[in-house]
C-alpha cells in the first residue's frame, strides 16, 4: 500500500539506492502528434492515504537522458531497477498525483509501490509511444533447437485484468508452528510491487530458493500477527510454500508475457516467454 511505501523503502534500502537526481522533473515530449497528452490506465492502480483510487496514468517519450541513466553499472543488471528507474522518469502523473507536486524522491518510491501487473502494462505503453508497437524476439526451438526470430506486435499482447482482490486471504495447508506449539495458518499476501522486483532480482540469479523466501516474507502476513522473517517463511512446507505460490499465480494481472511462436525448421508450435527488458 502507498501508505507505507515510504517507509518500507527507507527500511529496506537505506542508504543504496541511486542518486535522488536520476529522476528528473524533465517532461519531454509528452504530447502525441495532435499536442493532446493522452491518459492511459492502470489495472490495480494506487490507494492514497486518504483511501482514493488513483488508476489513470500520463508518460512522456524516452530520451537520451534516460538511456543514459538505465545504462549506468548498477542499474542496466537489474531489470527491476531499470523499470523503476524509466518509469520515474517517464511517468508523469498518477490519476491526480504528479511528479511535480511530489518532487523526485516521493515520485519514485511511489513508482516502486506500483504493483508488478501495473509496471508492465506501463512499461509496454512507454515502449509503444517511444518506439512503436513491433517487436522482434528470439527463442529456441524446444524441439530441434533452431534458432528463432519472431516478429510480433506488443496490440496482440494479452491484458490479464486485475480481479479487484487488493490483498489475497490464505490458509496454509500445514502452517508455522512456533516455540509454544501454536499454529499460524491465516493470513494475507499482497501483490509483489516495483520496490521487490527491484530488491529480488540479484538474488534470483543466484539462489532462487532464497529469491521465494524473501518475496514471500515481503508480501505475507499471518493473521495472528506474528512478526514474519525469513526464517519462517523458510521453514514453512514445500506444500505451503507451492501454496502460496500458485494462490500469487491464480491471482496474477498485468501483461501476459507469452506469445505463440511456429518452428520453422520442424513446425513445432510452442509457447515464447518474453522478458520486459527485450521491449527496450
Ligand atoms: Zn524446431
Amino acid at each position: 500500500m502507498v501508505v507505507d511505501i515510504e517507509k518500507q523503502f527507507e527500511e529496506d534500502v537505506k542508504g543504496s539506492r541511486g542518486e535522488p537526481d536520476n529522476i528528473t522533473i524533465d517532461e519531454g515530449y509528452a504530447t502525441d502528434e495532435n499536442g493532446v497528452t493522452p491518459e492511459y490506465s492502470l489495472e490495480m492502480g494506487i490507494v492514497d492515504e486518504n483511501g482514493i483510487t488513483h488508476n489513470t496514468y500520463t508518460l512522456r517519450e524516452i530520451n537520451g537522458k534516460d538511456e543514459e541513466a538505465i545504462s549506468k553499472n548498477d542499474i542496466k543488471n537489474n531489470i527491476g531497477k531499470v523499470l523503476n528507474t524509466l518509469l520515474s522518469r517517464c511517468c508523469l502523473s498518477i490519476g491526480t498525483l504528479t511528479k511535480k507536486d511530489l518532487g523526485p524522491k516521493k515520485w519514485e518510491n511511489l513508482i516502486k509501490s506500483l504493483s508488478v501487473g501495473d509496471q508492465d502494462i506501463m512499461f509496454l505503453r512507454l515502449r509503444k509511444i517511444s518506439l512503436g508497437s513491433e517487436m522482434e524476439t528470439t527463442h529456441e526451438c524446444p524441439s530441434c533447437g533452431a534458432a528463432l526470430t519472431t516478429l510480433y506486435d506488443t496490440d496482440e499482447l494479452e491484458i490479464v485484468p486485475f480481479n479487484g482482490k487488493r490483498e489475497i486471504p490464505f490458509d496454509l495447508p500445514r502452517g508455522y508452528k512456533d516455540a509454544k506449539g501454536e499454529v499460524h495458518k491465516l493470513g494475507v499476501m499482497r501483490y509483489a510491487n516495483g520496490l521487490d522486483r527491484e530488491i529480488l532480482a540479484p538474488l534470483l540469479v543466484k539462489n532462487v530458493g532464497k529469491a521465494r523466501t524473501s518475496l514471500l516474507k515481503r508480501t505475507c502476513t499471518f493473521n495472528s500477527g506474528i512478526p514474519i522473517t525469513d526464517d519462517i517463511m523458510s521453514s514453512l512446507s514445500l506444500k505451503d510454500r507451492d501454496y502460496l505460490q500458485k494462490l500469487s499465480q491464480d491471482n496474477l494481472f498485468g501483461v501476459n508475457m507469452e506469445i505463440e511462436v511456429s518452428c520453422t525448421d520442424c513446425g513445432e508450435d510452442f509457447k515464447g516467454k518474453l522478458n520486459p527488458v527485450n521491449f527496450l
